[in-house]
């Protein structure tokens, strides 16, 4: 997409020319309009004209001497000489001496030009001045002060290198959801015949980086039509009246151009519900009701579709996604491993890298990453490959990436004592072996012990096999026993506890909470919901819906869950001592190690 814009010059270049006119006015040409013509020539030509009595005017200098011939038409001017009869013989020549050769002009041209010229002038820029400003501001009645009432959204026209809905990998659903909308602006005659209105606005709802902007983008980029881009937060202004102003003059514009595509990017920030509070927000209130006003005021057909895209679709105003406004709404979700793998596949085309790659297996590690972190953990394989000296990126320099997008980079100089190191590689394998002895547990891809730079000291990376809707209450648990697993290995051999397992039992507790009191997985509390989730897309913060006493139980339910399945994790382990032994020693001498090598020594 090219983003055409019109080149906007600071007001500093207009202050500049006008310096510049003035210069040139006050300095160059009044001097050389009020000036005749002066010709430079030698002595002996003065002298000879002298003689030839053939002068007119003459003004002797200091150091130099003007004449004019008898007419007075052209000026001369040469240097002064030491000549003693000079006077004598100029008066005998009949030249008349004088003093003001130069200043010879008109009144009324000399005012013309030292004053009306120059005020012309001003006056001239001036309104060439305010015109620009005008023009920035919206023009007519809906500029208010300078520049603050326009939309500056800016417009952007297909050209040859758009974003193509082959551009956009997975997301399937919304891709085919949107197609109709492209088929509708290239020819809407198929829709008015039958009566069918197209919706008028379309909600992109899904977590960050999922490819929201990208598929707004594509709709534009495949119907051939201007798409104009605005961030909601554009529309805020420190003054009430402003975001109204620039939501009216966007659907001016939108209704020029259209059939055309008017996108709102985080359409959270101006469309939050209004609360009714006296405190509230005016200038976001009036914003708001001046998009619901705008949508109601254009008609289905007029070519004109609204897109707008939020991680946030329940604290927008019900007003703004009733039926008639924004009444179709298109999940973007996080892609599955199908669509990961199409994600890697479209973003590694951009880069240079090896055939052998296995997609699939870079998709099944990089389990809920979003498009946008697949984005950048193929751009990570390419950095590093550069790092290393090498002109393609390798299937180890991906899964690298994918750990520095997880964990961060490599510590290079974190020095654990070989006590600590020990007790990690007991930690780690503690995980693993829950993990692979707990039939529905997933398989262990790798384990390792090197230190990141996010903190973790070693972490075991597990891989699932395919796709996962659905969550058995015993895969829960058994995911509580994994979780739990590092720090019961430690207690098994080394009779002691260290503060290694801080994350662990921040999911194991999330974990252990979400299964009483949202899933209904406690006999006590059966199918009663005892929290409710605010942002589903923005890490899903939750806030308890019921009474303290409720709490209270549900608090000793989470701990008797969690500790049910650390005494599960222990007895693995206990039972498992001689394996959990060997493994740990290999992963402390080897610092990584594969889930191959770790299945290996498991099942020998
Ligand atoms: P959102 O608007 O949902 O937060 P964006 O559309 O801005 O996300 O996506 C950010 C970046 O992530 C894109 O520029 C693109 O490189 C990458 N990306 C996200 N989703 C996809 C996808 N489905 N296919 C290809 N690239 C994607």
């Amino acid at each position: 997409m090219n983003e055409i814009k019109k080149p906007r010059k600071p007001l500093a270049f207009y202050y500049l020319i006008v310096l510049g006119v003035l210069f040139v006015l006050n300095f160059l040409l009044v001097p050389y309009m009020t000036q005749r013509r002066i010709q430079q020539v030698d002595y002996g030509t003065f002298m000879t004209m002298t003689e030839e009595k053939s002068i007119g005017q003459v003004e002797v200098q200091e150091n130099q001497i003007l004449f004019t011939d008898r007419d007075g038409k052209q000026i001369y001017k040469t240097g002064k000489m030491e000549d003693l009869g000079l006077v004598e013989r100029l008066h005998a020549s009949g030249a008349e001496f004088t003093g003001e050769i130069v200043e010879e002009m008109s009144p009324f041209m000399s005012i013309l030009l030292s004053w009306v010229l120059p005020m012309v002038l001003f006056i001239m820029l001036g309104q060439f001045l305010a015109k620009k400003l005008m023009d920035k501001a919206g023009g007519g009645q809906n500029s208010m002060m300078f520049g603050m009432g326009k939309s500056n959204a800016k417009v952007y026209v297909k050209s040859s290198e758009g974003i193509r809905f082959s551009d956009v990998a997975g997301e399937d659903e919304a891709k085919e959801n949107l197609a109709e909308i492209v088929d509708y602006l290239h020819n809407p005659g198929k829709y008015k015949e039958i009566g069918a209105s197209m919706p008028k606005g379309i909600l992109l709802v899904g977590p960050p980086g999922t490819g929201k902007t990208m598929l707004a983008k594509a709709v534009a980029g495949e119907a051939n039509v201007p798409f104009f881009s605005m961030s909601g937060s554009e529309f805020v202004e420190m003054f009430v009246g402003m975001g109204a102003s620039k939501v009216r003059d966007l659907f001016k514009q939108a209704k020029e151009k259209a059939p055309c595509i008017v996108f709102i990017d985080e359409i959270d920030a101006i469309g939050k519900k209004r609360d009714g509070q006296i405190s509230g927000n005016d200038e976001r209130e009036q914003t708001l009701n001046q998009l619901l006003t705008e949508m109601d005021g254009f008609e289905g057909n007029t070519g004109v579709i609204i897109l707008a895209a939020t991680n946030r679709p329940d604290s927008l105003d019900p007003a703004l996604t009733r039926p008639g406004r924004f009444d179709r709404r298109v999940p973007v979700e996080l892609p599955d491993l199908k669509g990961r793998e199409e994600i890697l596949r479209v973003h590694a085309k951009k880069i240079k890298i090896a055939d052998n790659v296995d997609f699939n297996k870079i998709a099944r590690m990089a389990s809920g990453a979003s498009g946008a972190e697949l984005a950048n953990i193929v751009n990570e394989a390419a950095l590093r490959a550069v790092r290393d000296g090498r002109n393609y990126a390798t299937q180890s320099d991906m899964e690298e990436s994918i750990e520095v997008v997880i964990a961060g980079y490599q510590k290079k100089n974190a020095i654990l004592t070989t006590k600590e190191k020990m007790i990690v590689a007991y930690h780690e394998i503690g995980h693993a072996l829950v993990a692979a002895k707990q039939t529905n547990s997933a398989p262990v891809q790798k384990i390792t012990i090197i230190p990141r730079t996010s903190g973790a000291l070693g972490y075991t990376m597990q891989v699932e096999e395919g796709n996962h809707y659905l969550m058995s209450k015993e895969e829960i648990e058994n995911k509580i026993a994994t979780l739990t697993g590092g720090r019961a290995a430690e207690e098994v051999i080394f009779g002691t506890i260290t503060t290694g397992a801080s994350n662990d039992i921040e999911q194991a507790t999330r974990l252990a909470r979400a299964m009483i009191t949202r899933y209904g997985m406690s006999r006590d509390f059966d199918m009663v919901a005892l929290e409710t989730v605010n942002n589903q897309y923005l890490g899903g913060d939750s806030s308890l819906a019921c009474s303290a006493q409720t709490q209270t139980q549900v608090d000793q339910q989470v701990v008797a869950t969690v500790k049910k399945q650390h005494e599960k994790a222990m007895q693995i382990l206990l039972e498992n001592r001689g394996k959990l032994d060997e493994l740990a020693q290999f992963l402390y001498e080897r610092e990584t190690i594969t889930g191959e090598e770790f299945m290996d020594i498991l099942n020998n």
